[in-house]
């Protein structure tokens, strides 16, 4: 279980972090990730857990797509406003460089020549779609211009994940949001310390993302507003897909089921099985 801690600074600047090594080990688990692709989703998981965060109800629902063009292909991540998110990449074995500095290339990995793509469904007719090139493909600075370009929402991201050979050893990000009220003076202030905010994985080694923004933060006097607990939890039930293989028509679904002795849908994001035999077909389809 991951926790998400929420403080404000002199009610000019908000700041959230969490930390998420279970969250990406999760990930790694399911989907069988190289280690750039788990730096990766890793990264844009931890990111899409902050925001998350901030929905009134719990089925209010974000979907972020990544698509740089890189060799991992499109990453998908999605979270709702209970503290659950997951997600799906199209080349989870993609194959991972290192930088001349020690760094995975993940920037080199997921590419920057397209978009990230976020739609946000808070329950109105039509769900909310904003849409920023990538910068860098290295995800948080991708977000951090995405706010800025899409939402008018100017604010600093920093996200990590550190890794040995298969496994997450600690994972974090911080999301610093500037309000419009801010004082230049603090903002040149929280600018320079966010600078310094570097190899974000070690500041989660050990730490809660409390004593990371306290760390960081403190001379401020953050005041801590909420907290709460998120975990790698996929949504996909009997009764969606029920609808997926309906939508195959009978005819089809009976055919693949003749050819293949059921029909069987595996779901992207958490892996699960849903096996339908003749029967259970003659049944959804009656
Ligand atoms: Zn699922």
């Amino acid at each position: 279980m991951s926790t998400i801690f929420k403080a404000m600074i002199c009610n000019a600047v908000v700041v959230s972090a969490v930390e998420s090594k279970d969250i990406v080990n999760s990930a790694i688990r399911i989907h069988k990730l190289s280690p750039v692709a788990a730096a990766a989703m890793g990264r844009a998981l931890t990111m899409v857990a902050l925001m998350g965060k901030e929905f009134k109800n719990k089925e209010d629902y974000l979907t972020a797509v990544i698509d740089g063009g890189g060799p991992l292909g499109k990453l998908t991540v999605c979270a709702d406003g209970d503290g659950h998110v997951k997600g799906d990449i199209e080349n989870p074995v993609a194959e991972t460089v290192v930088k001349a500095d020690g760094h995975l290339d993940v920037g080199g990995a997921v590419g920057k020549n397209g978009t990230l793509t976020v739609i946000k469904d808070i329950g109105l007719k039509q769900p909310y779609v904003g849409t920023s090139q990538l910068v860098s493909g290295e995800i948080a600075q991708d977000f951090a211009y995405y706010f800025a370009d899409s939402e008018q929402q100017p604010c600093g991201v920093t996200l990590g994940v550190g890794l040995n050979r298969k496994r997450c050893t600690s994972a974090g990000g911080v999301w610093v949001r500037i309000l419009p009220n801010c004082p230049q003076e603090l903002l040149d202030k929280i600018e320079t310390v966010m600078y310094a905010m570097d190899e974000m994985s070690y500041q989660f080694e050990g730490s809660t993302a409390q004593e990371v923004i306290n760390r960081f933060f403190g001379e401020f006097q953050p005041v801590f507003t909420e907290s709460s607990e998120v975990c790698y939890k996929c949504n996909c039930n009997k009764r969606k897909i029920n609808r997926i293989v309906k939508s195959l028509g009978k005819e089809e679904a009976i055919g693949i089921a003749e050819e293949m002795g059921h029909v069987e849908v595996c779901c992207h994001f958490c892996g699960r099985k849903y096996v339908y035999d003749r029967d259970a077909l003659e049944k959804l389809f009656k």
